[in-house]
């Protein structure tokens, strides 16, 4: 099979045009092309009167040699690459030596959790936070009257931070193996749409996540695979031997209860797990401070994101609600930047500690909610912005997402402010034309309280700029709210080459709280990496057949 890219069709083409372009592009006749697929689907708005769709095919030919080797010379005619996922290791026939144990069940720990069941391992799991359908009831329970469950929410329990989300699945990360489309085909087999697999910037909306994510559970529960819910991990015991190699134990739960460590333990925490790695860092374990951003969610009426994009194609349905990703350079050094842009979704509450406030964005499959959001934040640095050690960053968040919460006068309504208000220096009053989606609601006032200068300053000449690349991104009605802290892990659970904790033997840091990915598909397919490299370490241990 052979693989064409880059093969460009009008938005509105008949169906028989693509077959048309193929066979043109490879100069063939009807009777040489046997069969076609598509492997990806996007388009190309930059021209918004000539909208193109661009596909890349897959194609069997009945002389694939011959067509080849003409198009040598050409990088969009190739073999179709072999993305099939392989394991590398397998547990014996009735495995019976050490279990590994993944603690958290978001993407990262689901994924590990899973390629370990499958390599026929028994992994157990274990999560601070309830079942995934319990668990909805307390999140939208934050939601509609302002009753945060700390253990229990957007951030933690089966499913991991991704759940209540627009479920967007792609990721920039290098794949040379392609594990994102492991992912991708086993998200299909849990009820995910096929068509994740061929559009090039899939989602999913949150409710099917959550399906999706019990079948999962099932599979791995039927391949021998185990889940200990409501168990959040409060400690390690840790033995140190005379040569000072420190290797990990025992788990210790909240309960009191011990779980004996006989094998590796995955530990994919996100981002929000403050109290464990304040928990490994008084365990020793080696951490280190890393970048992340702060900002604020800013939502503009979806209808105008879509004509800026998509002009008279605007409401396109083989275009869906325009997305859009911004960045500017600023005169302070700093970078602002688009983050977690959710077309037709809504601006969540998505604290996980009382008497704090942080904001994300979440959206249906449908993603026909009135308003487009995004975070608009500020990168900053440890070395610049907050030295004081691995967990200052921490601190950071905290401190602000608590004047946030002051801001917004308390309930976990969040402080909110017109841009043109934001822009001006002066507090709002009053909203203007663009209603804000946050529940449990917004106080209007003035966000400067609840940044740091730099990132206010920052966003003030950055909010302009993106004035310049999608009109009316500037408008003075467009709202925003604050406060987005919760962009990636502020720390990094260092690991070596080898996947384990640098100075910890037996612990296994991994996915986004571990600060190794960022977004449900990276996370995952960092699940995958780390559950190989147990995997592999298991299969050593094991006795020769
Ligand atoms: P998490 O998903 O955070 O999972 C960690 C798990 O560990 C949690 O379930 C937690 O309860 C558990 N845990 C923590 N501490 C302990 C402990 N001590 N003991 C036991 N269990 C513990 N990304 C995208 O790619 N696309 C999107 O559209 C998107 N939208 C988002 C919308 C929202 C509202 C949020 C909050 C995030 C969104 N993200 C999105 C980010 C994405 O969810 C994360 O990048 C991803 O979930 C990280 O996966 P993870 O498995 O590393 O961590």
């Amino acid at each position: 099979m052979l693989r064409i890219t880059e093969l460009k069709l009008p938005l509105n083409h008949a169906e028989e045009a693509l077959p048309a372009a193929i066979r043109n592009r490879l100069r063939i006749t009807p009777r040489d092309l046997v069969r076609y697929t598509v492997a990806r689907r996007a388009h190309d708005a930059r021209d918004k009167m000539d909208i193109q769709l661009v596909y890349s095919v897959d194609v069997t030919l009945k002389n694939e040699a011959a067509v080849l080797a003409r198009f040598r010379r050409d990088r969009h005619v190739n073999p179709t690459p072999d993305t099939g996922y392989r394991f590398v290791a397998k547990a014996p026939a009735n495995h019976q030596g050490p279990r590994p144990i993944v603690v958290g069940a978001g993407p990262c720990g689901l994924f590990a959790g899973l390629i370990l069941a499958q390599m026929g391992f028994r992994p157990i799991i274990v999560e601070r936070g309830k079942v995934v359908r319990e668990r909805t009831k307390d999140t939208w329970g934050l939601w509609r009257r302002s009753e945060l469950h700390p253990e229990s929410n957007v951030q933690f329990g089966e499913g991991g931070a991704g759940t209540f989300s627009d479920g967007k699945l792609w990721s920039q990360i290098k794949d040379p193996r392609h594990l994102g489309r492991k992912v991708l085909t086993e998200f299909v087999k849990a009820g995910a749409p096929e068509e994740i697999l061929t559009e090039a910037h899939p989602h999913i909306g949150t409710f099917r996540l959550v399906t999706m994510v019990e079948s999962m559970r099932a599979t791995v529960e039927a391949l021998g695979g185990e889940y200990r819910f409501e168990h959040r991990v409060d400690d390690l015991e840790i033995e140190t031997a005379a040569d000072g190699t420190r290797t990990l134990r025992a788990l210790v739960f909240q309960t009191g209860e011990r779980l004996a460590v006989e094998g590796p333990v995955v530990l994919a925490l996100g981002h929000s797990a403050r109290d464990t790695a304040h928990m490994l860092h008084d365990r020793g374990v080696a951490l280190e401070a890393k970048p992340f951003s702060m900002g604020v969610r800013i939502e503009h009426p979806q209808s105008w994101i879509d004509e800026a994009r998509f002009g008279p194609c605007a409401g396109h349905p083989d275009l869906g609600a325009a997305a859009y990703t911004l960045s500017h350079h600023c005169r302070n050094e700093r970078t602002v930047y688009s983050f977690c842009m959710c077309p037709g979704g809504t601006v969540v509450a998505a604290t996980s500690e009382p008497g704090r406030v942080a904001t994300n964005g979440m959206s249906q499959y449908s993603r026909n909610e009135r308003n487009a959001n995004s975070g608009i934040v500020v990168g900053i640095d440890p070395a610049r912005d907050y030295p004081g050690g691995p967990l200052a960053g921490i601190a950071l968040q905290r401190h602000w997402e608590e004047k946030a919460f002051a801001a917004g006068g308390g309930g976990y309504v969040a402080p909110a402010q017109r841009l043109g208000d934001f822009l001006a220096g002066r507090p709002s009053t009053r909203l203007g034309s663009v209603i804000p989606s946050y529940r449990p609601g917004v106080k209007m006032t003035d966000l400067a309280e609840c940044l740091p200068d730099f990132v206010i300053t920052a966003m003030r000449e950055a909010l302009v700029a993106f004035g310049r690349q999608i009109p009316g991104y500037d408008h003075p009605d467009a709202v925003l709210t604050g406060i987005e802290t919760r962009t990636s892990s502020p720390i990094r659970v260092t690991r070596g080459a080898d996947f384990q904790s640098i100075n910890t033997v037996g612990l296994y840091p991994a996915g986004e709280g571990a600060g190794y990915a960022g977004g449900i598909l990276s996370a995952a397919v960092d699940g995958i990496k780390v559950a190989e490299a147990v995997g592999r370490s298991l299969a050593a241990l094991a006795p020769p057949a």
